[in-house]
């Protein structure tokens, strides 16, 4: 049996091992950039209602029209340019990597970053390099001009802001990469609801740029939807490598559903970047605190004279749980990240964590 899975699973995938989720159990979850918010009760009653008259017997709109031009509106994409949605912003990544995975193509990015770019990679067979940020978790620009001239990398993915570090890069850098870039660079805003800052409006000036953005943050993780938006030549390519149906009937429904309310997710998100400056003010108070800047909705940070294993151990010890970066001796040795919960979430935290550093 083993021996006949060695023979034909691919060996860089049997090297991975499977992306790992915590059980939260019933601890305070401020580990994976979930808005903490439910929908109001007469909000949720009215979904209720209107879910029953779903048919479950057919297959969803085979490219989500509605919900795509609903989304369009939304996130302010601009008139002449097109759009595809996937099962999350996860499936966009696939989806890119399937239509341009030739032998020997690479994908890059700046790293530390969204680990889902280079797991991709290794999935559909093609080339990824990291390129270190600079100490600031800034581009380095001229480490990616020389990677860029020496990889020729069919598309770079840039983070913005950028997960796990938490910060935009500068507008200026992303612009200069376009320029020089041969191939396709995604502008990844996941976190876009947080930090008002986009290159939505600038798809019109380039002719190999695309945005991706997800609907994850904005306090519908569990619909699994996110939307790639640039000119129709790129996406046309694309939508032909994307499996018909991928957006099922209920996410269909209650995403269309969700963004007629969008005053009520945009009040959420309101308060979250409200909370996150609270955040940051009472990690400043914490002696022995090192936390970097953040435009989204989670804060990265470290303890100066503490293993981030034992902060780590004992948060859980007190039922809040956070995410630790293994044993990386690169510029995340020893950081954790905190998400953005409710006042009162944030505040458990901010008590558990002050015990355990003083
Ligand atoms: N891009 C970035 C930068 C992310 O951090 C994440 C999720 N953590 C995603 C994409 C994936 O989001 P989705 O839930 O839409 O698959």
């Amino acid at each position: 049996m083993v021996d006949r899975v060695k023979r034909w699973i691919r060996e860089e995938i049997r090297e991975l091992s499977a992306y790992h989720v915590p059980n939260p159990g019933n601890m305070i979850k401020l580990d994976a950039m979930e808005n903490p918010y439910l929908w109001p009760d007469a909000m949720k009653q009215q979904w209720l209602a209107q879910l029953s008259d779903i048919g479950v017997n057919r297959y969803p709109d085979p490219s989500a029209q509605q919900l795509t031009q609903r989304l369009e509106q939304v996130m302010e994409v601009p008139d002449d340019m097109s759009s595809i949605l996937g099962n999350g912003s996860d499936e966009l990544i696939q989806i890119i990597c399937m239509a341009l995975a030739k032998p020997d193509s690479v994908v890059m990015a700046p790293e530390p970053t969204f680990v889902m770019y280079q797991m991709i990679a290794r999935f559909t067979n093609m080339n990824y390099q990291g390129i270190p940020l600079d100490e600031y978790f800034q581009l380095d620009m001229p480490a990616m001009q020389q990677a860029i001239e020496r990889y020729q990398p069919a598309v770079i993915f840039l983070a913005y802001p950028n997960n796990p570090t938490g910060n935009l890069f500068s507008e200026q850098d992303v612009r200069a990469i376009i320029d020089m870039a041969p191939g396709l660079v995604v502008v990844d805003e996941a976190y876009h609801a947080f930090a008002g800052h986009s290159f939505m409006p600038m798809l019109s000036e380039y002719d190999n740029l695309v945005v991706m953005r997800t609907v994850s943050k904005m306090g519908l993780a569990g619909l699994r939807l996110g939307m790639l938006s640039g000119r129709k030549e790129w996406l046309g390519e694309f939508d032909k490598v994307r499996l018909p149906y991928n957006i099922n009937v209920l996410t269909q429904f209650s995403a269309e559903f969700a963004l007629r309310h969008d005053d009520i997710l945009q009040q959420q998100t309101d308060q979250i970047c409200a909370d996150r400056e609270n955040l940051k003010q009472a990690l400043s108070r914490i002696d022995g605190i090192t936390q970097y800047p953040s435009a989204a909705n989670f804060i990265l940070f470290k303890a100066d004279n503490m293993d981030s294993e034992h902060i780590f151990n004992a948060l859980k010890a007190d039922n809040v749980l956070i995410k630790r970066f293994g044993d990386t001796s690169g510029p995340l040795a020893n950081c954790l990240r905190v998400t953005v919960g409710t006042g009162d979430e944030n505040q458990a935290f901010i008590k558990a964590l002050n015990a355990i550093v003083n």
